[in-house]
């Protein structure tokens, strides 16, 4: 049998007391101190110090044997004075002696000798490995072999720790990431056994993770109705998603959109994309889904194709009776009096003020949406004369109302632009009479203080019910009632008005109830005296 010298035996016991910490995942630094107490006794050193390359190619010390964890700090010159030297297989010290003398005496310590190694990877420095022995010793070709054992272990230690680090912190960044996106993100593994569902998911579906995770994706994702492509189930069984060659690099995915009963039994418009993982065989290994919600985009598409359908036919009316009077005028086969033909005219005239005052209409909106408010032609602006002209112009569209200006003839002129301020009190007017169907009165009343002037227009007409009123200012709004069935209208009246009151730092505002007629105020600021 062979005799193994005696430091041999002790080396190799050492080393796989080292291999079993390491790989029984202690933490690294108790499998740095481990190491270090183990190239104490065997190079029968003092004190020992591992000291750790940090950002910047500092080094700071990780683990100590023989001086207390607070009298750390005494290392600080040495191991600044620590320079790397890759190229060279390692690192140099300056003046190291002396550092060590400054230690021992910070430590009131007797150290003689110290004797030092780098912990290398792949030719880089991880570390330094510290044994400090009070006595000046040889330091053989043997010791120099036990230490760089250790050497190597406190490496690989060292080295798998920081990639575990790194790993969990991406780890870590990842899920953070999935957990807040805005979007749903659902992990399933290849039998669509959900493993992973974020928090917009709950939000999304009513149903919590906890109750989601281990479910099969049918149990949870349960459409009432799909519109576009088609469900998981459905695109699996019809070849999505099957093995394939590793060469593809584009991502396989499939799309659904619908409506999704959600948990508590109502529905939701959503649009998922899946997107199948394969491992390296080709295999199928999870499937993500990405769950948008659509339920604005939906109702925009909705506005949009109510608002071009409303337009249309807001447009098409006045046409129509434009060219129905124009072509009766010029039938060559009847002779019209002078009373009749002025009438065909005045609704002629009418209708393509009309006409002219919906397009100025739609150009501002859709101006107002690219670009914002501007006001262009700032100026004195007389209300009273304004309102006037106003209500004079609409007083001709009909004889069942009667328009009523009360304002106090000192009303002050204020600051604005003449031409968006007279579209304002036109869309109030004609709102107060197109509401008010069984006519009646329409009143425009005003008054002022040091700070501003009020216009109010109240009607006798329909009202507008509570649950409209916080909406009547938005862009396409329109009271869903028998009436604004029957009116036309596009939604924008008001919407506009609204806005070019503000683009003054004006406000307005409604009062109204069903059947209780309506009133808006509208408030513009007055010049600071
Ligand atoms: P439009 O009149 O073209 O529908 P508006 O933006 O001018 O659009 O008005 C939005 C909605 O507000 C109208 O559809 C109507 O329901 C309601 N509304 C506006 N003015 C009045 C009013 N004077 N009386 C009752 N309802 C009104």
């Amino acid at each position: 049998m062979l005799m193994l010298p005696d430091y041999r035996v002790r080396q190799r016991d050492y080393l796989l007391e080292i291999a079993r910490a390491l790989t029984s995942r202690l933490d690294v630094s108790e499998v740095l101190r481990l190491i270090l107490g183990a190239s104490l006794a065997m190079l029968g050193g003092e004190v020992g110090l591992i000291a750790l390359r940090e950002a910047e190619d500092r080094f700071r010390a990780r683990a100590s044997v023989g001086v207390p964890p607070e009298k750390l700090h005494v290392f600080k010159p040495l191991l600044e004075s620590i320079a790397l030297d890759e190229q060279h297989g390692g690192i140099q010290y300056h003046q190291l002696d002396l550092k060590m003398r400054l230690v021992a005496r910070a430590l009131d310590m007797r150290l003689r000798q110290a004797i030092t190694l780098p912990m290398l990877m792949g030719g880089q420095v991880l570390g330094v490995i510290f044994v400090f022995r009070s006595y000046v010793g040889e330091y053989s070709a043997n010791d120099q072999s036990i230490l760089q054992s250790f050497a190597d272990q406190a490496a690989i230690a060292v080295h798998n720790a920081q990639l575990y680090e790194r790993l969990s912190a991406e780890q870590q960044r990842l899920s953070a990431i999935l957990e807040h996106s805005a979007d749903g993100v659902l992990i399933m593994d290849a039998s669509q056994r959900i493993i992973g569902f974020n928090k917009a998911l709950e939000r999304i579906t009513g149903w919590s993770q906890a109750q989601a995770l281990g479910q099969l994706h049918d149990s949870i994702i349960f459409w009432e109705r799909v519109e576009l492509g088609q469900p998981l189930g459905a695109a699996l069984a019809s070849g999505w998603a099957q093995r394939r060659g590793a060469e593809e690099d584009e991502p396989d995915t499939c799309y659904v959109e619908g409506d999704l009963r959600r948990r508590d039994g109502s529905r939701i418009s959503l649009g998922i994309t899946y997107t199948a993982l394969f491992d390296d065989d080709g295999r199928l290994q999870n499937i993500i889904a990405n769950v948008r919600d659509i339920t604005h985009f939906r109702r925009a598409q909705e506005a949009k194709s109510a608002f071009i359908s409303a337009i249309s036919h807001e447009l098409k009316t006045p046409v129509a009776l434009i060219k129905g009077y124009a072509s009766t005028l010029r039938r060559e086969d009847a002779h019209w009096d002078e009373a009749t033909v002025q009438r065909a005219l005045a609704v002629i005239e009418d209708e393509a003020d009309r006409l002219a005052g919906l397009i100025d209409n739609l150009l501002a909106a859709s101006k107002l949406q690219a670009e914002g408010m501007r006001l262009t032609q700032i100026g004195e602006v007389d209300l009273i004369a304004l309102i006037a002209q106003a209500a004079e112009r609409l007083q001709t569209q009909s004889d069942k109302h009667r328009l009523i200006v009360q304002l106090p003839p000192d009303l002050p002129t204020i600051q604005g632009d003449a031409v968006r301020l007279r579209q304002v009190f036109d869309n109030l007017l004609s709102n107060a009479i197109k509401y008010s169907p069984d006519g009646g009165e329409i009143r425009i009343s005003g008054s002022y203080d040091a700070h501003g002037v009020t216009i109010s227009v109240s009607d006798q007409g329909v009202g507008i019910a509570p649950e409209d009123l916080p909406h009547i200012f938005e862009r396409f709004y329109r009271a869903d009632n028998a009436l604004s069935r029957r009116t036309q209208g596009a939604g924008l009246g008001l919407y506009l008005a609204n806005a070019f009151v503000k683009a003054h730092n004006g406000t307005i505002s409604v009062e109204s109830a069903p059947h209780k007629g309506s009133t808006f105020h509208v408030w513009l600021p007055r010049p600071p005296v």
